[in-house]
């Protein structure tokens, strides 16, 4: 009977391995087509500087509307684009679209060089060759300032090929664009090797910043790493910022600048572009 029971249990996995390996093809086939059917969208989450209360920015995030089953998460699809390869057209297209959104918004509201577009890059469009002549073509083409572009790395592509990455991250600040780690403390980053990095901004993961405000459990963590950043020469974000007292912490501390619901959502191009004339500069 324990056979038996060991047999059933093996095909109920065995059946949800495969929808589940099923769903992943389908949603990588789905994936390949959603650029040339339009169904990938840029949403902008506003960044707030807490010394001044002003917009500084925002980042730019993906969304995928599928046609069948509606909104697909980032967190569902960015892997499968990763695994395929797929991250490479994804990633040059969402730089393209988000650099050719602030210059737009930078004429329409007279805002010179005022407002940056912070863009997720994904580790294989880091060790792309091509990555540098491709961020230079898309600057010129859509004639934004570069330094008004930050591109948005994670802890873990520090990790591998020390000096390769260095060497790419050298030529974009020699760009004048910006460099900020994602993220920032889930990584376990090798700290003694941070400052061989020329990262301008860290930005403190919202798992951190969540649990500050009402529950004070990590506000021994964020505080390091805001004086973590500034010993470097850095400076801090705070991600997932969603009260008013988390806030106040977070000016007392010192932090730079903020993101989060508490501020605003991310928000589609129109709503983005509501959000400059009423926070004008
Ligand atoms: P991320 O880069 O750390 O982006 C911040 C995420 O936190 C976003 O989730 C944002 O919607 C969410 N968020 C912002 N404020 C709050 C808040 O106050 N509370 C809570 N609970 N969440 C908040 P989203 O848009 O679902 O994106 C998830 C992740 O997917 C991103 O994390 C990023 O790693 C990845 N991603 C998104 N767009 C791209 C892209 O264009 N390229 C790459 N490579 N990755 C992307
Ligand atoms: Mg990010
Ligand atoms: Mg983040
Ligand atoms: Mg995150």
């Amino acid at each position: 009977r324990a056979k038996e029971a060991g047999k059933a249990r093996y095909e109920i996995f065995d059946r949800v391995m495969h929808a589940h390996a099923v769903n992943q093809l389908q949603l990588e086939s789905d994936l390949r087509d959603a650029i040339a059917h339009q169904e990938l969208l840029v949403n902008y989450q506003p960044i707030i500087s807490l010394t001044t209360g002003k917009l500084t920015g925002f980042e730019a995030l993906l969304r995928w509307e599928h046609p069948s089953r509606g909104f697909v998460s980032p967190a569902e699809f960015i892997p499968i684009a990763e695994e395929t390869g797929l991250i490479i057209t994804i990633g040059e297209w969402i730089l393209r679209e988000a650099c050719r959104q602030l210059h737009t918004w930078q004429l329409q509201h007279q805002l010179s060089n005022s407002l940056t577009i912070s863009v997720n890059l994904s580790s294989k469009q880091l060790r792309e060759p091509t990555l540098i002549k491709k961020i230079e073509q898309i600057i010129n083409e859509t004639k934004l300032n570069s330094s008004c572009l930050k591109l948005e790395l994670t802890e873990s592509m520090l990790i591998d090929n020390i000096e390769a990455v260095i060497s790419t991250m050298s030529q974009l600040r020699g760009k004048e664009i910006h460099l900020s780690i994602d993220d920032f403390g889930t990584g376990f980053s090798c700290l003694s090797y941070l400052h061989r990095f020329p990262i301008n901004t860290l930005k403190i993961d919202r798992s951190f910043v969540n649990r500050i405000g009402e529950e004070n459990e990590n506000l021994g963590i964020v505080k390091t790493i805001i004086t973590l950043a500034h010993e470097l020469g850095m400076d801090a974000i705070a991600e997932g910022v969603e009260t008013q007292q988390q806030v106040n912490q977070l000016k007392a501390l010192g932090c730079d600048q903020a993101q989060g619901y508490f501020f605003s959502k991310p928000l589609s191009g129109e709503s983005a572009e509501l959000f400059i004339a009423t926070h004008k500069i």
